[in-house]
């Protein structure tokens, strides 16, 4: 077992899941002044999030839902303040990087979709509609595109670095942490959650048990009735890298539900699969055929560059995609903070928001993504 800090007393608050969601409400939580304790059944740093892309871009992941873009770009504009805080915290880059986020069609079909995200977004945050022409001049490798939506400004992270330097600056202002350690129930009593059971003993809770599982959160809630399921399923990504001593593209781009994310040490990541395999994370034959199946959309170079390697994470998906965040109705000391599915490093800084003003007023999340939508009537 892997510890930092003495956890004989009772913490305001316990964290199930140290990935980004649960290492980032530690560290905001503890921010606030609140004793915390961190556990996670294996090293610190997640599952799904050490395999994501780092990609922070609203723009591109938002889909037709309003409340879902707010809380996109609610949490993309914590990001450079808030990496900033992490880095000196931590003495970590993080390799915050605003590389731009270019959405380009293919064919007409793309074309279409991208001109109403583009129609209805555009007076939101920094959009430009690029035409087949000014593609050469924006990305070269992607002059074949028929049309594309740019945004200049989104970002990118390196994901694992992240949630290590978080990891660092929870310890730093005194986050206490378990690692190898499997919480096995949540121990509760007249609706009221008092803390967790682990494999290594108990540990007691002030305030509340705040669930940051990824796709494992289900089985944690799965004794506290029936009223209420937590639907999160475990949805596959995986993803290669390759390199190149010239790197073919300057812009994140995505482009037929594919993207390339040029790192900045060199990698250039192309992602991603969505795979309905359960919970094996291993990497399959038909998910390298897939990725390199793709490589096409993205020009002529890609294809020259050198293999590097490739890797699998779990996602964690609420049926209608969306994040599930708020207490556990019926129960006193319980919050989920989960199924963050394609985006939860970039839905990290506005969740711990979430987190922390439940904590200090009982300030409730936004409607639609409260656990309660998932009543059993
Ligand atoms: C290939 C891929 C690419 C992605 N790219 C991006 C991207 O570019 N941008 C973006 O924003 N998002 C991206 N994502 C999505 C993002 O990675 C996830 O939404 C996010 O990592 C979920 O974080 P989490 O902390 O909830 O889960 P996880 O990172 O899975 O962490 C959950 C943690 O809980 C622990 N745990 C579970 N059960 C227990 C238990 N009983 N006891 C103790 N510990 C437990 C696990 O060990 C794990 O460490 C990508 C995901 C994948 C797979």
């Amino acid at each position: 077992m892997n510890m930092a800090g003495d956890v004989s007393q009772s913490q305001d608050f316990i964290i199930v899941g140290a990935g980004i969601v649960g290492a980032m409400a530690a560290y905001r939580l503890a921010s606030q002044g609140y004793s915390v304790l961190l556990v996670d059944k294996g090293p610190p740093g997640g599952q799904a999030s050490r395999a994501a892309a780092g990609i922070l871009s609203p723009s591109a992941e938002s889909g037709p839902s309003l409340p879902f873009f707010e809380l996109l770009q609610r949490s993309f504009l914590r990001y450079p303040a808030l990496t900033q805080e992490i880095e000196e915290a931590s003495h970590m880059s993080v390799d915050l990087d605003r590389c731009g986020v270019i959405q380009a069609a293919l064919d007409e079909t793309e074309e279409t979709r991208l001109q109403s995200l583009y129609e209805w977004q555009k007076d939101r945050i920094e959009l430009q509609w690029v035409t087949h022409a000014e593609m050469s001049e924006l990305e070269p490798d992607m002059k074949h595109a028929r049309a594309a939506v740019y945004a200049p400004k989104e970002m990118q992270v390196h994901a694992p670095k992240l949630v290590q330097a978080l990891v660092r600056a929870c310890h730093a202002i005194g986050v206490t942490s378990r690692f190898g350690v499997l919480v096995q129930r949540l121990m509760v009593q007249d609706h009221r959650v008092w803390g967790v059971e682990t494999n290594q003993g108990r540990y007691f809770a002030e305030k509340a048990v705040i669930i940051a599982a990824g796709s494992w959160a289900p089985s944690l809630v799965a004794d506290l009735g029936d009223d209420l399921s937590l639907p999160i399923k475990p949805v596959r990504g995986q993803v290669l890298s390759l390199t190149a001593d010239t790197m073919p593209m300057r812009h994140i781009v995505f482009a037929h539900h594919r993207y390339v994310v040029p790192k900045p040490d060199g990698r250039l990541i192309v992602g991603a699969t969505e795979d309905d395999s359960g919970f094996d994370d291993r990497v399959s034959a038909d998910g390298v055929a897939t990725l390199a199946g793709s490589l096409n959309y993205f020009g002529p170079r890609i294809r020259q560059m050198h293999w590097d390697t490739v890797w699998a994470g779990l996602r964690p998906m609420a049926p209608d995609g969306l994040p599930v965040l708020g207490p556990w109705a019926g129960w006193e000391g319980l919050f989920i903070a989960g199924g963050h599915f394609r985006n939860g490093i970039l839905l990290a800084a506005a969740t711990a928001d979430i987190v922390v003003d439940w904590a200090q007023d009982g300030t409730m999340p936004p409607e639609a993504f409260r656990p309660e939508r998932f009543a059993r009537s």
